[in-house]
């Protein structure tokens, strides 16, 4: 077959597979477009959430800048807070002013971010001074006050207890407070005490410093509110420590001319035993001779005498007696007070001691229909005394009680240990005519003696307890009284148990 058929016969074929072609490039064109289309919309959607993720990214970072100002802002203020209360701990146990000052050292101050510092207090003539300060030069200081002081506003402003920072103030106060201080940034707080402004503190940065914030000014006005509060303590303390000193001054002064006086008074109290010692001795003596011869005359060995002058003979002779009796009562106490009395000490039955002295009174008792009881617990058994002085103090003060006590009273003598000490309480309690409060206060002086019925008609010296009182002290005790009147009295004393009791206590003067 020729070419030529051959291509005619191609022909269709050829057209079919074109048109297959064209078919096939067709549609497949047009689901690529679909798909581009597809892609496109992906593509746009991809790029508005990768926008937004940028966006958000973006804001994270600006969030994490400001936290990490915010921290930064955060570490700077715990840092002074941390110092201010390390500083206030130590200013307020600061014991006087010029300590408070020292401890407000520049460290503290850097770490609360301030290079200018100044301290300042009104002195007694009333104008303020420089106390401590840092970055002001010191030379400049005395006019930067004057200038403070003279502007009337800002004293009122700070007498008004105030406090004005470079954040909060007029722009009037603020070209002031610049113009004297030279500080674009600064906090003024007052110092207050319970008596109003007493000063003022000044912290500040010169140029380019961060902005005062209204937590510096807190910082500084609690650091001005500690610093008052410990000047106050600081001159609280002074005035407590000089008025000790004085007082310490005053009680070494009054000690010595206690000791002076008391000095004195033992030379009178001396001489006025040796004086009463000298003159009863003296009087024995002649009133022996009365006595003697009172006895003879009446015994009759000179003749016969007539009735009524042995009658007065007799009160002679009683009267004699008497004051022999009181003779010997003041040359005893005189002893005993000089100390001339030698003691002779020995270890008692308290049982027999207290039944003898009893049955030697007991004659008085009967006459007056008086009971006595005796308490001496089992577990007492001995004392340690000068048996015939101590038989004294039973005596006069049971002669005492019987006296004052009407009849059919009860007189207890009772006894106790006193704790520790190893001494025993007597005690004599009856149930009389008891003595007033005014009494009671003179009962152991010297002759001194109630004004009542009883001693208006019984004869006494007035002797009797100062007697018994310088005895019981010359055992180391003391002796007592409680009354009440018309109830009764009892009289409380104490004598050691034993040599070791008696030398356990100092021995004291007898007065
Ligand atoms: P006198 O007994 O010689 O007067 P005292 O020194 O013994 O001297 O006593 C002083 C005074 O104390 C007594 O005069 C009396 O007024 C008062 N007095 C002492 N003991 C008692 C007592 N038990 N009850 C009431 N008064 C008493």
């Amino acid at each position: 077959m020729p070419w030529t058929d051959q291509i005619l016969m191609l022909g269709p074929i050829a057209i079919f597979i074109l048109l297959g072609v064209i078919y096939y490039l067709g549609t497949t064109l047009s689901s690529k477009t679909k798909a581009i289309q597809i892609m496109e919309a992906g593509h746009e959607k991809l790029m508005r959430s990768f926008n937004e993720l940028d966006e958000q990214a973006k804001l994270i970072v600006r969030t994490d800048l400001e936290l990490n100002k915010a921290q930064e802002e955060l570490d700077k203020r715990l840092n002074g807070i941390i110092a201010l209360q390390r500083t206030s701990r130590e200013i307020s146990q600061a014991l006087n002013e010029s300590e408070i000052f020292q401890k407000l050292n520049p460290k503290l101050f850097e770490e609360l971010g301030f290079s200018m510092v100044l301290v300042s207090t009104i002195n007694e003539k009333g104008h303020l001074y420089r106390r401590t300060s840092t970055g002001i030069v010191e030379e400049k200081i005395p006019d930067m006050l004057r200038r403070f002081e003279q502007d009337e506003h800002l004293k009122t402003a700070l007498n008004e207890s105030h406090a004005f920072s470079s954040g909060n103030s007029s722009r009037q106060t603020k070209e002031k407070i610049v113009a004297i201080f030279a500080a674009e940034h600064f906090v003024l707080a007052p110092i207050l005490t319970q008596n109003g402004t007493i000063g003022f503190i000044f912290v500040g940065n010169r140029y380019n410093a961060p902005v005062i914030t209204q937590g510096d000014e807190e910082l500084v006005s609690i650091l001005a509110g500690q610093i008052g509060q410990s000047l106050e303590n600081a001159q609280l303390f002074e005035k407590v420590f000089r008025s000790s000193q004085e007082l310490e001054l005053k009680v070494k002064e009054r000690t010595k001319q206690l000791a002076t006086a008391l000095g004195q008074v033992e030379d009178v109290s001396r001489k006025k035993s040796e004086f009463i010692s000298a003159v009863s001795h003296e009087l024995r003596t002649p009133l022996t001779s009365i006595k003697g011869y009172a006895a003879i005359l009446m015994a009759g060995k000179i003749g016969e005498i007539p009735d009524a002058v042995k009658e007065r003979l007799g009160k002679i002779n009683s009267h004699s007696d008497n004051l022999v009796a009181l003779i010997n009562d003041l040359l005893d106490i005189a002893r005993i007070e000089s100390g001339r009395v030698e003691m002779k000490f020995g270890l008692y039955s308290v049982k027999a001691v207290l039944d003898n002295v009893v049955d030697i009174l007991g004659p008085q008792m009967k006459d007056k229909e008086v009971k006595v009881a005796l308490n001496i617990p089992p577990s007492i058994s001995h004392f340690y005394l000068d048996l015939p002085q101590a038989e004294r103090v039973f005596i006069n003060l049971l002669n005492n009680a019987v006296k004052f006590t009407p009849k059919g009273g009860t007189i207890t003598i009772s006894v106790s240990p006193v704790l520790d000490k190893g001494f025993l309480t007597f005690h004599v309690m009856d149930t009389g005519i008891g003595i007033a409060p005014d009494d009671l206060k003179k009962l152991f002086d010297e002759f001194y003696r109630v004004d009542n019925e009883i001693n208006q008609n019984v004869k006494g010296t007035g002797l009797g307890l100062t007697l018994a009182k310088n005895i019981v002290e010359a055992h180391r005790g003391y002796i007592a009284v409680k009354s009440q009147v018309g109830s009764g009295t009892t009289f409380s004393f104490t004598l050691p148990s034993s040599a070791e009791a008696y030398e356990s206590v100092k021995p004291y003067k007898t007065m």
